[in-house]
Order: C-alpha cells, then structure tokens, then sequence
C-alpha cells in the first residue's frame, strides 16, 4: 500500500526520468572538441576527441568521392581545424543534422576504403572515434621487391607449418642480412615523455633512422624500418611488418619512463614465456603493451591455421629465436654499455607483445629513460642518438658474424674463408697505442675507433675492444 507521500515522490521521480529525456533528446550531451590527423604511407588516420561516449556509422558516396560520418549524440565543441596536405582529403565539412546528430562530411582526391572504431578513455586521451581511410590498392605504391633468395629460389615455397626453417641456400645467393628497425610508438600515441615536453616517439624515430643509416653502410646488411614518420602501427602490425620484409632481426627502440624520475640507464628486453625477470622489466612490458589501448588495434586477426598445431609450432621456433635473440641482445648490450650507463647488466626478459614474433629473433631496446631529466636532454642530442645506433650496429653485425644466415652475402663471407677472423676483444698492455694494435689486427684506426664509438685516441690500460672482422669493417 502506497502512502500519500510516497506516491509523491514517484510522480516527481517519473516527471524527473521524463524532464531528463526531453533534455537528453533536445541537445546532444557530447562535444567533438577536436580533430587530430596522420597519414602513414598506406592510410591516413583521423581521430575525433570526444567528451563522452558516441554511436556512429560511416560510409562512402561517389561523384564526387566523400565519406560521411554521422556521429550520434555529439555536436560541435569547436571547429574541426586540420592539416590535410599529403593527404587524400581536399576538405572537412560538418553539420548538425538533427540536434542530437553531427554529420561529419569529407572531401576526398579519390575512393578510399574506411575503417572506424572508438577508443574509451585512457591516461592520455579521453573518448575518441578513430577513422581510418586506407587507400586503394590501385592507388598504393608497389609492394618492395622480395629478397633476392625468393626470386632465386624457385618453386620453394616456405612451408608455413615449419616457421623456423629458412629458404634453402641459393647457390650464387649472397642476399643482404635484413634488420627490422621499430621505432615504437607514433602518431596520437606518444610513448613517454621528458619534464620538458620531449617525446618517446620522436626520440625513438630519429635514433631508428640513425641505426637504418648506419646499417646499410655495412656491406652485406639492409635496414628496413616499421614507421618511417608520425602515425601509429598497432603492436601485432609492427611484427607483421618484420615478417613482409623477410626481417632476419627485428629491433624495436624505446625510451621510457618509470614511476620514479630518478631511474636511469639502458636495457636490452628479449621475450620471456614465463614470467618478467625483475619487477621494472615487468613495469615497462605493462606500459608498453597499452600502445594498443592508446591507438587502437582495430581488427586485429591470427592466421586462419589450425590453433593447436601453430601453438606448437610456436613454442618450437619461439624457443629457437628465443636463443638468438639473448645471444644479440647480450652483444647490443655490452656496445651500449660503452656508451651510456646501463639499468640491468644482462638481457632482461618480459612479455612484450611486440617481440612476439616467433621466427624471427627480436629484441626491444631501452635507450635510456626519458622520465629521468639528464637521460631525456641526452637522448634528443644528435652525438647521443649516433653513439646509441652505433653500438645496437656493432652489436648486431657481431652477432651475424658469428651466426650468419644460410644464403647471405656474410655466410659467403665466412664460408669462403674471406673473413681472416671473427670480431675479437682486445685488452690493452701498457704501452700500446690505438695505431699499434690497428696495425697487429690488420684494420684502419678509423675502423677501430668506430668500432669502439672512441672519441679520442686515447687508451687505459685494461681497456677492452673490439676488434671487427677484417672484411666487414664497411662497404666500399
Ligand atoms: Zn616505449
């Protein structure tokens, strides 16, 4: 039985529910605040910062070519402000069609194929509505030309279900060595950033491009790398790439931050399928793995092979790379160590998701922490960035001195007798000069010097280094 009262307050609750409709229905609670853009070399993406959550639906018309996107439950907030040069899109329209729906409308250059998703809040951003518009594969850039194996190697085909068996040798074959460069992060994800506003992103990109440099300047090695400017690849994709590109290693370069600003040095992170080897490694693969919430990994599909059989498969060659993968990392280390303080004297191991690639060795690269105010002004200085690239270089050609692949030019190399010794260390006697032990090894002083990232010529005592093979110091 309802008393009098509270047959009151139901009515005012019901009259309440109905008041907040007739709001909710009149003006659309959320804002698009703002538009933000990047193009990668396949597709350009726009992403709309939102107060709240939104429904919507985009679509494409022809003649002329535009995409549409209606927003439900938003309007305006302020004017949709972006730079579209290099871009497939000539304008931004917007209208309000009903008071509750924005319609977004595009102009474009030419067709483009539309991918959209929207991201809940994170530290960083709050909602957001991401568009992608890929080009047309009509319009794309040819794909890069296979590895010179592939094409030497005819009707071989690279079973899938044996992902850790490489092509067999071609017999003239002396293919490049490729190394798979990933500068983490890009685009609306920043990665961490410096008390003074620099960012991880920008950071890692030009320490990347340095590192792409400086390996195709050694014979026998090409660099390839996963982001060439400012937009984002979702982690699964950056692999993906390394495995198009026939990648014998895969890098990935970071610059992180940690909770405290006083944490400092570098690491070198290869995959662990157990747990992570200290709780910093196990910190830095949590804030890692959230790219994916901070740029969305949009439709992200495993091969249609059979689960079961591929898992297997998996642990097989994973823990065939896994080896490798120590053995370059420890060598990636002990150059950095020469040349920046370093976090963890050994490869430490934790789960990234970027290094899950299971054929291919991989390794992720900490160059400092941005987080820490002396790292962060090192790691934007240009001598830093080239001193760091230069002894994740060193490190890698050592490590493909010793384990060549069948098939490479390096292989060749060592098979032929060409290369007199393997890279060596060094230490050195009290008397010694950079020139005597540059004349006893059979190598330049230039070479030596950049081998070792030396300043000067100067050298202790007791000093170790490294000594490169004789034929390898760099192409003509
Ligand atoms: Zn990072």
């Amino acid at each position: 039985m309802m008393g009098l009262g509270m047959r009151f307050r139901a009515l005012v609750a019901a009259v309440g529910l109905l008041f907040l409709a007739v709001t909710v229905d009149a003006v659309a609670e959320t804002k698009v605040n703002s538009v933000r853009l990047w193009r990668a070399p396949d597709n350009t993406r726009l992403v709309f910062d939102l107060t709240g959550p939104v429904q919507h639906s985009v679509f494409t018309l022809t003649a002329p070519d535009r995409l549409v996107i209606d927003i439900n439950g938003a309007s305006l907030g302020a004017p949709l402000n972006v730079n579209t040069s290099n871009t497939p899109i000539t304008a931004m329209r917007s209208a309000q069609r009903t008071p509750t729906d924005l319609r977004v409308v595009i102009d474009l250059k030419k067709a483009v194929t539309p991918k959209s998703f929207t991201l809940a809040p994170n530290a960083q951003y709050g909602n957001r509505l991401v568009v992608d518009l890929f080009d047309n594969a009509a319009d794309a850039a040819p794909p890069p030309a296979p590895a010179p194996t592939v094409a030497t190697v005819p009707a071989v085909p690279v079973a899938p279900a044996e992902p850790s068996i490489k092509l067999p040798p071609a017999p003239a074959g002396k293919r490049d060595i490729i190394v798979v460069i990933d500068a983490g992060h890009g685009g609306e994800d920043p990665g961490a950033s410096g008390s003074r506003g620099q960012r991880e992103k920008d950071v890692v990109l030009a320490i990347a491009r340095e590192l792409q440099r400086q390996v195709n300047g050694m014979k026998g090695f090409r660099a390839e790398l996963t982001r060439t400017g400012d937009y984002f690849i979702p982690l699964r994709g950056r692999t993906e790439i390394a495995r198009k590109k026939g990648a014998d290693l895969f890098v990935s370069i970071h610059a992180d931050a940690a909770p405290s600003t006083a944490a400092f040095g570098a690491s070198v992170f290869a995959l662990s399928d157990r747990g992570a080897t200290s709780e910093t490694a196990r910190w830095l693969a949590d804030s890692e793995n959230r790219s994916d919430l901070i740029g969305g990994a949009g439709n992200v599909s495993l091969d249609d092979k059979d689960r079961m059989l591929a898992g297997v498969l998996l642990d097989l060659s994973m823990t065939a790379s896994l080896t490798s993968s120590l053995n370059v990392g420890q060598k990636v280390l002990s150059n950095i160590g020469r040349v920046t303080p370093l976090h963890k004297q050994r490869v430490e191991q934790a789960g990234f998701m970027v290094l899950k690639s299971p054929d291919i060795p991989s390794i992720l690269v900490e160059t400092g922490f941005i987080s820490n105010a002396n790292e962060a002004s090192k790691l934007t200085a240009a001598n830093h960035q080239q001193a760091l690239a230069r002894s994740i270089s060193s490190g890698v050609r050592q490590f493909f001195q010793q384990n060549p692949p069948p098939g490479t030019y390096i292989a060749w190399l060592r098979d032929s007798g060409k290369i007199a010794q393997g890279p060596r260390d060094h230490r050195v006697n009290p008397g010694e000069t950079l020139a005597m032990i540059a004349v006893r090894y059979q190598v330049s002083p230039a070479t030596l010097r950049n081998a070792n990232n030396l300043k000067s010529d100067e050298l202790k005592i007791g000093q170790t280094l490294t000594i490169p093979g004789t034929e390898l110091a760099a192409k003509e």
